[in-house]
């Protein structure tokens, strides 16, 4: 909190993958900010939508009785689109409450299956689900879920990437296990996808054990590796869904839980009773209308169609970055990258991921550094080849340019 002051780098607007700050700098953005601006910059029909919306009707409660045109059209469009038959939607305001909520609904679950001792969720390490209390206690980056005192208890974590370790552990407290919760790719925890075959197994496991799985999608949905969502990229049938950020590609916050069968029989059933959970903006009328559109503008413009087609040459761009100095592996998967820093440089130059990132942002490259080991890559789906060119070219030289210079302060060898 105390770093930034007198630090800050103050945005004035954006057009297409481009932002401008208030001297009228320029800077390319790597990151479509934080994983969200997936349709770009300066967008008038979504800035269009929301100003409609507005006018007639900005919100109201969809508490009990309460609807609007726009949220119930957009429930209909997402259930549509689910990576799931016949799914029902609960709408919110971020990832961070569909996961909350998503939390709720698995335990009210058990709960109304009268298996109430179902209350362990297992996440993965080095996983991210925002920073509610639900999420902030699957953390499986380590320093997130530290610091607090008591989280949400019942929480096990097993290895990144490892369905063994997850069968040993449902042989054994199986019994008392309510859901597997996992980003179908490891978005903040460094742009980690599964090895082939990982999500088949996790899958065969839950079901074998009649536990849920929670796929959350805030970074892979909406279109960010191609289909709408990343669970058809890896044949993941989940129970539950988590999605926010390219719903709206940012332009008003939203966020969505999608639900399968197993859940809505229970507790969308006449003898539920309420499940007494819901929020403020939760089918915010404005809000939804932008979430339209966005998804219009993606079919209309075949956004989709176009991170397909990207895919191979943002892969192409890491992959051509394993010879520069300070990279130790690069990994993609759709419109995301990781470029991890050499294990041995980063010891020897704490912070160096941070360094690079404030280097490329003087460069006019936005980027982030991901648990201090990896650049972030996940620009807008309207970016060009030759902006991911461009992208390329300046973490080869901002990382060449600090290798030579820990080279001469001779606190690296020569490669
Ligand atoms: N889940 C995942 C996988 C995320 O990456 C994020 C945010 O980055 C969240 C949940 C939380 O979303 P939000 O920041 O909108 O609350």
């Amino acid at each position: 909190m105390a770093s930034v002051p007198g630090r800050e780098v103050v945005f004035a607007r954006g057009e297409g993958v481009w932002l401008y700050d208030e001297q009228d700098r320029r800077y390319l953005d790597a990151t479509a900010s934080l994983w969200y601006c997936n349709v770009g910059y300066g967008r008038a029909e979504l800035a269009d939508a929301a100003a409609a919306q507005l006018h007639v009707l900005h919100a109201y409660s969809t508490f009990d009785v309460y609807a609007n045109r726009p949220a119930l059209e957009l429930a209909e469009r997402l259930a549509a689109i689910a990576p799931i038959e016949d799914a029902v939607v609960f709408l919110g305001s971020g990832g961070s409450d569909a996961v909350d909520t998503a939390g709720k609904l698995v335990r009210r679950y058990w709960q109304l299956r009268g298996r109430p001792e179902r209350t362990i969720f297992v996440a993965r390490a080095e996983s991210y689900h925002g920073m509610h209390v639900f999420g902030t206690s699957l953390a499986g980056i380590a320093p997130n879920a530290a610091g607090w005192g008591t989280l949400v208890p019942d929480v096990r974590h097993v290895p990144l990437d490892d369905p063994a370790a997850l069968g040993e552990l449902l042989e054994r407290e199986g019994e008392r296990i309510a859901a597997f919760v996992g980003e179908p790719i490891v978005g903040a925890g460094g742009v980690i996808p599964p090895p082939d075959g990982y999500w088949a197994e996790v899958q065969r496991l839950c079901r074998a054990h009649d536990v849920l799985l929670i796929a959350d999608e805030v970074v892979t949905g909406f279109g960010r590796t191609g289909p709408w969502f990343a669970c058809e990229r890896y044949g993941i049938e989940p129970d539950i869904v988590t999605g926010a950020k390219g719903v709206t590609s940012g332009y008003l916050p939203l966020g969505v839980v999608l639900c399968g069968p197993r859940v809505r029989e229970l507790l969308w059933a006449r003898d539920a009773g309420p499940f007494r959970h819901g929020y403020t903006y939760s089918g915010h009328a404005a809000a939804c209308a932008v979430a339209l559109a966005n998804l219009d503008l993606i079919e209309r413009e075949g956004l989709r169609e176009r991170v397909r087609a990207l895919e191979p040459v943002l892969a192409a761009t890491v992959a051509g970055l394993a010879d520069v100095p300070l990279v130790g592996a690069t990994r993609c998967a759709g419109l995301l990258a990781g470029v991890e820093l050499d294990a041995g440089a980063r010891a020897a130059v704490p912070g160096l991921a941070e360094r690079a990132v404030v280097r490329l942002r003087e460069r006019g490259v936005l980027t982030r550094a991901l648990v201090g080991h990896s650049l972030q890559l996940s620009p807008p789906f309207t970016i060009s080849a030759e902006e991911l060119a461009q992208i390329g070219e300046a973490i080869a030289a901002v990382l060449g340019e600090l290798h030579a210079e820990l080279e001469a302060e001779g606190v690296m060898s020569a490669r």
